[in-house]
């Protein structure tokens, strides 16, 4: 089988070695180092050789690092690029909830589509190419926000993967009408399912109900949860418990889960056993997490960040996440995962090269495994969806929050960042 795209001189790894990658269809068809192709007798010219590749395309990665597409697991494009029209006070959870619940009596889905529109095209710049975004389900937006993202789903899917997870945020059991929506969705192509017991009136009965209609619709399911710093009332045994009983490992995330940084690491070490055996994913939103925890504080505030390590080590599947951009939940954001990966290593005091490593996987490979997802990865028969970085390692990406300088969704070229040129005086 012959390629049509041919990646030559490609770094994959720490060592010097150069690398060939051959698509075909989108996919990976072959990947030969250099030195192995000298030994099977293959001739570079042959690669170079015109008349044997007018059809093809060749991209000299000039040995660059050549990396699988970037992930977010957990965003929320329908209330991104909204801070402007909100007024902070607190800089609260609640206050978030609520500045956000007034925005939302205006939006329209003309409005809802430009500004998802503008974070996708963001996030492709930086590398992204899989997302999941929670999409609020309530009588008050209806389906106009659902409607809106499922458009730039389907015109973004070049360059974008996204996955829409439909989900209360104002409370599912206080506010009626709700759960009918979310079915709604779900019959319409809703990907998944998520939550927000921290807001319902019956937290525990939310859940509950959240996993049956998940369960019906044959469905994943993704939690907002335990957003505090209080290490008491967790809400997390009980996730552990209902993914045990609906059995479903592997198929259930918790997002924020801060209360995991207020505890101790003997109580920390017996629930991350148990979030591993029973397959609860976890995912850390550390820009958030530190805007909106800890203000009760006046000073020596706390990190307040998930403990990614201690759980990765204990066997739980991880992942980082930018949540928000320019709302009341997080005023910031350049939709880069490199730099919320940058940040978190920062906040955690993670530098060896090793743990810089594993921060890059919490964005990519971790995060594929988070989302299922079948067909990720450089390796033969895998779809080719990858980033150019001009570095050694993975280490120096996260460490230098480094852009990508090129990326790939099924062998197709969906962005080019080119050097910024410096003028030096005559
Ligand atoms: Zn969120």
């Amino acid at each position: 089988m012959s390629a049509d795209v041919i990646i030559k001189n490609a770094r994959l790894n720490e060592k010097n070695e150069l690398y060939s990658l051959f698509i075909k269809d989108g996919k990976f068809i072959d990947i030969q180092s250099l030195k192995q192709k000298k030994e099977e007798g293959f001739k570079k010219q042959n690669l170079e050789n015109k008349s044997a590749l007018s059809n093809k395309t060749i991209i000299d990665a000039a040995g660059q690092l050549i990396l699988p597409a970037l992930i977010e697991t957990h965003i929320h494009l329908d209330k991104a690029c909204i801070f402007s029209r909100c007024q902070l006070k607190e800089g609260t959870l609640e206050e978030a909830i609520t500045q956000t619940a007034k925005a939302k009596a205006s939006f329209t889905y003309d409005d809802v589509y430009q500004r998802g529109k503008k974070v996708i095209e963001k996030a492709i710049k930086q590398g992204t190419s899989f997302m999941r975004t929670h999409v609020e389900i309530d009588p008050v937006i209806g389906l106009i926000s659902f409607n809106a993202i499922k458009q730039l789903k389907i015109d973004y899917a070049w360059a974008m993967t996204v996955e829409l997870c439909v989900f209360p945020q104002e409370g599912l059991h206080n506010n009626p009408g709700t759960f009918e929506l979310l079915e709604q969705t779900l019959q319409q192509g809703a990907d998944l399912l998520g939550g927000c017991p921290y807001t319902d009136s019956e937290p525990q009965r939310q859940i509950e109900t959240l996993f049956k209609l998940a369960s019906k619709y044959d469905v994943d399911l993704d939690f907002h949860l335990d957003f505090d710093l209080n290490p008491n009332n967790m809400s997390l045994p009980y996730i552990i418990e209902m993914t045990e009983k609906f059995n479903y490992q592997h198929r259930v995330t918790v997002g924020h889960v801060t209360k995991l940084s207020a505890i101790e690491p003997e109580k920390l070490y017996i629930i991350a056993k148990k979030m591993a055996s029973a397959g609860v994913q976890l995912t850390a939103l550390p820009s958030t997490d530190l805007f909106l925890t800890g203000r009760d504080h006046q000073y020596n505030i706390p990190r307040g960040v998930a403990p990614l390590m201690s759980l990765a080590k204990a066997g739980v599947c991880c992942s980082i996440s930018s949540n928000n951009i320019e709302n009341p939940f997080t005023p910031y954001g350049d939709a880069s995962q490199i730099r919320q990966a940058n940040l978190y290593a920062n906040v955690a005091q993670l530098a060896t090269q090793s743990e810089l490593s594993k921060c890059m996987h919490w964005i990519s490979t971790d995060s594929a495994k988070l989302m299922s997802l079948s067909n990720y990865g450089i390796r033969v028969g895998m779809d080719a969806d990858v980033n150019f970085f001009n570095a050694q390692n993975e280490s120096e990406v996260i460490a230098t929050v480094l852009a990508p300088t090129m990326g790939l969704k099924r062998g197709k070229i969906t962005f080019e960042r080119k050097e910024v040129e410096l003028f030096f005086p005559d």
